[in-house]
């Protein structure tokens, strides 16, 4: 059977930028040691600045390849397949890696008011945006698979540590959510083994660790939506946080003239349509900014600056479809625009 992973997303959105500052002073003389390889659906590349041991690397990996086993779907016996196949029957036990992912997803749809919803599997799998078989559903298929998303007939229970999807049909997926926890999870190994500089780098979702090897703050760099790979809108100085970017830019496909990105409404199960292009969230745990960078772009532009702004230690950089740049508050003095198609307009 063809291997199907989850859907996440295929490119890098955050560029990075190792050098920093003018006056650089203390310089090691150790290189750093990097490693990339391709799970769960997207380049996952480590790079380590302040120590040479590989077996590091092999401990980050090994954490990785975990969530890869546990997540992809249509693959026998991974835990979320076992949950998808449990729908409408009963419970499932599951670890606490699974049991996090959704507790954090439950806490997102709720403050999104259902915008936001791992339960969107059956949607996701009429699309398939991302993959060789991405198609527009007819709208009878779509109809029939919308009652079976709901983040409130997801059963979560704490005590036993189990969940249960209430309706048969219905399925997780956790494509919103996971590399940022995965993120997370690989910046602990680090830590664990005395890391203090380095650089999680999985797919675009990022995670600066500490500072760079001139013992200033990161330099990374927002990549130009307009597909432009090696361009940026602007960049900003980061220690110790995630940066995670999503864009309608990022996995799509096209049909008869019309673009399809792989953000879904839960509502209508038809992609969001709005006026953004793409969002990116600065937040100290990666799963937070994953599952918010999916929740913003769900919001929209007015809604989604509202929504960052009341949350302490969140800042978020909007691009909208006009080339116009939003900052939420935070982020005014650490963020700088260099590129001239793009105007700050807030
Ligand atoms: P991201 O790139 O982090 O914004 O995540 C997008 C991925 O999350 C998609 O490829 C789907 O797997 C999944 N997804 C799509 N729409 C939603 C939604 N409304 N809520 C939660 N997950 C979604
Ligand atoms: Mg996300």
């Amino acid at each position: 059977m063809k291997k199907k992973l989850i859907s996440m997303s295929l490119l890098a959105v955050v560029f990075l930028f190792s050098g920093c500052g003018n006056n650089a002073k203390k310089v090691t003389n150790d290189a750093p040691i990097s490693r990339s390889n391709f799970y769960l659906g997207t380049y996952c590349k480590v790079t380590i600045y302040d120590k040479s041991d590989e077996s590091i690397l092999d401990k980050a990996f090994n954490r990785i390849e975990e969530f890869d086993k546990m997540l992809s779907i249509n693959k026998e016996n991974t835990e979320v397949d076992n949950i998808n196949d449990k729908s409408g029957i009963e419970k499932v036990k599951v670890n606490d890696d699974i049991f996090k992912l959704i507790d954090k997803s439950l806490n997102y749809s709720k403050l999104t008011g259902g915008a936001f919803d791992t339960s969107i599997g059956p949607i996701v799998k009429l699309w398939n945006i991302g993959l060789d078989s991405a198609r527009v559903p007819s709208k009878e298929e779509v109809t029939k698979a919308l009652p079976l998303v709901g983040y409130k007939n997801v059963e979560l229970n704490a005590n036993e540590k189990t969940v249960y999807l209430k309706e048969k049909g219905m399925a997780l997926d956790f494509g919103a959510i996971a590399k940022g926890y995965i993120a997370d999870e690989v910046v602990e190994v680090l830590k664990d083994n005395g890391v203090k500089k380095a650089i999680v780098d999985l797919g675009g979702n990022i995670y600066a660790l500490g500072s760079n090897k001139e013992d200033k703050p990161w330099k990374i760099g927002i990549q130009d939506p307009d597909l432009e790979r090696n361009n940026i809108i602007g960049y900003m100085y980061s220690s110790n946080k995630s940066v995670v970017t999503s864009g309608i830019y990022e996995r799509f496909f096209e049909k008869d003239g019309v673009k399809y990105h792989h953000i879904l409404s839960p509502f209508n199960g038809y992609p969001f349509n709005n006026e953004i292009m793409g969002v990116t969230i600065v937040s100290d745990l990666s799963i937070d900014g994953d599952a918010l960078s999916t929740s913003t772009f769900s919001l929209g532009l007015n809604e989604g600056i509202k929504f960052i702004n009341s949350i302490p230690n969140v800042d978020a950089i909007f691009i909208t479809k006009d080339h116009k740049i939003y900052l939420t508050d935070g982020i005014r003095n650490n963020f700088s625009l260099t590129n001239e198609k793009y105007k700050l307009a807030n």
